[in-house]
């Protein structure tokens, strides 16, 4: 238990963890290939480095976020000294998801290790050779009784979901954030729900449209679309659509070259589920760029489809593949319509030259977080809160958060006794008006 309460020790905990993410870097990348033929370029971006940026933050900033904190004390209680202490929850679970499957199973982890948690990892089955490498370093920095990495299927994380827990993180898809929230509210069980959604991305007739095409095509095939933020669909405005699709087109074959099947950036399909799932959002759409399948590298090209219908399979739930479906707006009328047809999205992005036009659009719309002019990128600043709204999910993460994410907040009055200002005690006689002057100025 000495994690519960000895910072040094958590500190030096997530030290060792450190060593041994870095030790074993190269052996993460080689998994993350093997898994779904990630690059090295994406697996160090977005999953090693951060790790170990999340890691080296933590390190340094885990004695401030665990002092005790003082607060400006309450006039009605003086004389006090006010603290917010920060406790561990306790027995923490954590289920992580295939797509990034490194980096949202290690970042939950360290937040929840610096802030005193106990913690059950239970990492994804189908990016199988990542979990493994996850489980063995794992094993190798902590104590089993500290940080346990539990690997299986859904039948496992069926089994954890009976237990008891004093916080479950969860990171996957709504219909099972839905299974999970069930499980933990059965205990009372607080928790954070880090799910996906239909990610509108609009550009309007002002935007820089080459730029815009650029990344939004960096955005939606990085990770070929298995990605939460990853803008789903375009709204296009329909003065500058045709123009539009030209420059994406010619930027995914600037990223990936002609046939994009042979390059070694651009990743596959996770399993065959998802291949064919995906291939069947194909069907009965007007596929104006890439559109090509192969089953036995579980490939699908960077594709983009031209005013799907609203009722068509792709616009009915988040796409999750390197699928891009173009729809052109008239009216921000037009935008409303489309918008609100579902849930509140995980991520926004408009791209924009017109600033009234952009801030108007992200007041407007509620949404987990997002970009103007850009996709993506909010992920990467550790003071931005990351997490969803509505069925995008519960609670956010990142930085400091992520330390406050696990650790209950405690309020603690010191009262002093050198004085006790009879005020508050009964008999209350004519004390009324005294106490009505004092509030008024409170
Ligand atoms: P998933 O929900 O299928 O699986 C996530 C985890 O839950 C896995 O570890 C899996 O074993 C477990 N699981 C699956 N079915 C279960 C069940 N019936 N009961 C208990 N546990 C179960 O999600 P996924 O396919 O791994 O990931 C893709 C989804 O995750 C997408 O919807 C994506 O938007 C979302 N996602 C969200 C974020 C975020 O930060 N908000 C990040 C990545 C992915």
């Amino acid at each position: 238990m000495e994690y519960k309460t000895n910072v040094r020790y958590r500190k030096e905990s997530l030290k060792k963890l450190l060593y041994y993410v870095v030790k074993n870097e190269e052996t993460i990348i080689q998994a993350l290939y093997d898994d779904f033929k990630k690059s090295a370029f994406e697996a160090v971006l977005t999953e090693t480095s951060y790790v170990i940026s999340d890691l080296k933050y933590a390190i340094n900033n885990i004695n401030s976020w665990a002092k005790p904190k003082r607060v400006l004390p309450s006039i009605l209680n003086f004389p006090s000294s006010d603290f917010i202490y920060s406790e561990p929850y306790g027995k923490v679970l954590i289920i992580s998801p295939w797509n990034y499957p490194f980096q949202l199973a290690l970042c939950p982890l360290i937040s929840a290790v610096a802030a005193g948690n106990r913690v059950i990892l239970k990492p994804s089955e189908l990016t199988p050779k990542t979990s493994a490498i996850i489980a063995k370093i794992i094993a190798k920095a902590f104590h089993k009784n500290h940080v346990e990495v539990i690997e299986g299927d859904v039948t496992v994380s069926q089994q954890l979901l009976t237990q008891r827990w004093d916080y479950i993180f969860f990171t996957g898809s709504v219909p099972v954030g839905k299974i999970v929230a069930k499980a933990a509210a059965q205990f009372i069980t607080p928790v954070t729900l880090e799910l996906g959604g239909k990610n509108p991305c609009i550009v309007d007739e002002t935007a820089d449209l080459k730029l815009a095409a650029k990344r939004i095509v960096w955005g939606k095939f990085v990770n070929a679309g298995q990605t939460c933020i990853a803008p789903d669909y375009i709204l296009v405005h329909f003065k500058v659509k045709e123009k539009f699709i030209i420059y994406l087109m010619e930027e995914i074959t600037l990223a990936y070259g002609k046939e994009p099947e042979f390059s070694q950036d651009f990743p596959s399909i996770v399993n065959e589920k998802n291949w064919r799932r995906l291939c069947n959002l194909l069907i009965d759409t007007s596929v104006v760029f890439g559109g090509k399948t192969k089953e036995d590298k579980y490939y699908i090209a960077p594709t983009l489809i031209d005013e799907p219908s609203l009722d068509s399979l792709i616009m009915a739930d988040e796409i999750f593949g390197p699928l891009l479906p173009i729809l052109s707006y008239k009216t921000e009328d037009d935008l409303e319509t489309i918008i609100t047809r579902y849930e509140k999205p995980l991520a926004f992005y408009v791209f924009s030259l017109n600033s009234n036009f952009s801030k108007k659009i992200i007041q407007k719309y509620s949404f987990g977080g997002g970009c103007i002019n850009d996709t993506m990128i909010h992920f990467a600043n550790k003071r931005l809160p990351f997490g969803g709204v509505g069925h995008s999910g519960i609670g956010a993460y990142h930085g400091r958060l992520s330390f406050d994410t696990f650790s209950h907040k405690k309020a603690i009055v010191k009262k002093g006794n050198w004085i006790d200002l009879s005020m508050r005690y009964a008999p209350y006689k004519d004390k009324l008006t005294t106490i009505r002057r004092i509030l008024k100025w409170l």
